[in-house]
């Protein structure tokens, strides 16, 4: 086996996967297989027992998103990592895997709808309470943690408000108490933040988002350690049943081929945007972790590469406006999702957050007025002419 070097970049292309083990195919070969074949049934029963190496089934392993997988534990900093059939997949195999009936979440103030309803099921069906909280000081997140809280489950940035939470500071107060942190690191990708590296125990991605980064595929990933994702492996995935398919996996590796060149560009044209975005006299104001004057620069610096593609704004009007405001948008795409090569528009209050009740969603600091970009791979000169007509019209 050829020695690689250790850089972000070359992993992301490199990682997982050797030539020579796939009859010299550059690229990973597409296995497309539910099941494999035993020589023996002596054979079989030793790779059932683990005696042996080899596949089994696909639901079990298969040799394309095994490639992916290795190559994410790589990107990330893990040990092991796990695909999965989507990013919510992913966010209930390690939630499951963590708490069991009458246990405590701690949750950062802010998540992404689904995983806000999947909490809320857990509540319902095996009553596992969760509280959110900003986790902004030791104090804040000593006082929510209970006896029975097992897991911490945190997004940041935080969708959509872009609000950031200190890793390392959450990490050091779990650790000491024995408490699993789990991170969604959708919005940031494991070429901008890494947060195994800063003490947490399992990092999760829509794969849907960046690191597909194309908009044709939906998909999950979780890693971590081998102990904690081998557990996962048993409970939450194999049983539980949300693989990934080998194509799946093969877009994924495929796009993880890029994706530091297209998040340093994400990231450059998110810059521009919101820069002018706050000159903009229609704008209230601009929620982006890459501007000084945001009130998490300081922790942006600190656990980020960049301040990433994604960026919300509050437009001074009515509703009316702002509608007004987006419906003019010519080349900018209204759409939910983010990460791909695309400018796409949101509007939080009634898509992405509606299932969100709206108590909840003001101390979200989720008004009727934000809206959010995820800033594409085009020109920014054209996101921003196409932005700046429509709010001129406003
Ligand atoms: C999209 C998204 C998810 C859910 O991922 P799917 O691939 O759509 O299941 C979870 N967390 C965040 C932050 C997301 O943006």
């Amino acid at each position: 086996m050829k020695k690689k070097t250790s850089r972000f970049e070359t992993k992301a292309i490199h990682g997982g996967y050797e030539p020579n083990e796939h009859f010299d195919s550059l690229t990973p070969p597409i296995y497309q297989t539910s099941t494999f074949t035993f020589s023996s049934l002596d054979e079989g029963a030793n790779r059932f027992s683990g005696e042996e190496e080899g596949f089994i089934y696909s639901r079990i392993s298969n040799p394309t998103v095994d490639a992916l997988e290795k190559r994410v534990a790589e990107l990330e900093g893990g040990e092991k990592a796990l695909a999965f059939s989507s990013g919510m997949a992913a966010v209930s195999a390690a939630l499951i895997g963590f708490t069991k009936k009458e246990d405590h979440i701690l949750c950062s103030k802010g998540v992404y709808g689904c995983t806000f309803g999947l909490l809320q099921l857990l509540k319902e069906k095996y009553n596992i309470d969760h509280t959110f909280s900003s986790l902004d000081t030791p104090e804040e997140i000593i006082s929510n943690i209970r006896s029975n809280t097992t897991c911490i489950y945190i997004e940041t940035p935080i969708n959509p408000t872009m609000r950031l939470i200190d890793l390392e500071k959450v990490a050091s107060i779990a650790k000491e108490r024995g408490i699993k942190v789990i991170v969604d690191n959708t919005f940031s990708t494991p070429y901008l933040q890494q947060p195994l590296k800063k003490g947490c125990d399992i990092v999760i991605h829509s794969a849907t988002k960046f690191i597909g980064g194309h908009g044709d595929v939906i998909a999950g990933l979780l890693a971590g350690n081998e102990e904690i994702v081998t557990y996962l492996k048993k409970t939450a995935q194999k049983d539980i049943g949300g693989v990934l398919s080998p194509f799946d996996a093969w877009l994924l590796l495929r796009g993880l081929k890029t994706l530091a060149v297209r998040m340093d560009r994400h990231c450059e044209n998110a810059e521009k945007i919101a820069t002018e975005l706050k000159k903009h006299s229609k704008i209230q104001r601009v929620y982006f972790p890459g501007d000084q004057d945001h009130p998490d620069y300081s922790i942006m610096q600190k656990q980020m590469k960049k301040g990433g593609g994604l960026i919300s704004f509050e437009v001074k009007g009515t509703l009316e406006d702002i509608k007004k405001m987006v419906d003019q948008l010519k080349m900018v795409r209204i759409a939910v999702s983010l990460g791909d090569a695309e400018t796409l528009i949101q509007h939080p209050a009634s898509m992405t957050h509606a299932v969100v009740p709206e108590e909840e969603r003001k101390e979200m600091a989720i008004s009727a007025r934000l809206l959010r970009l995820s800033i594409g791979l085009e020109a920014w000169e054209d996101i921003w002419e196409d932005l700046e007509e429509a709010l001129d019209s406003i």
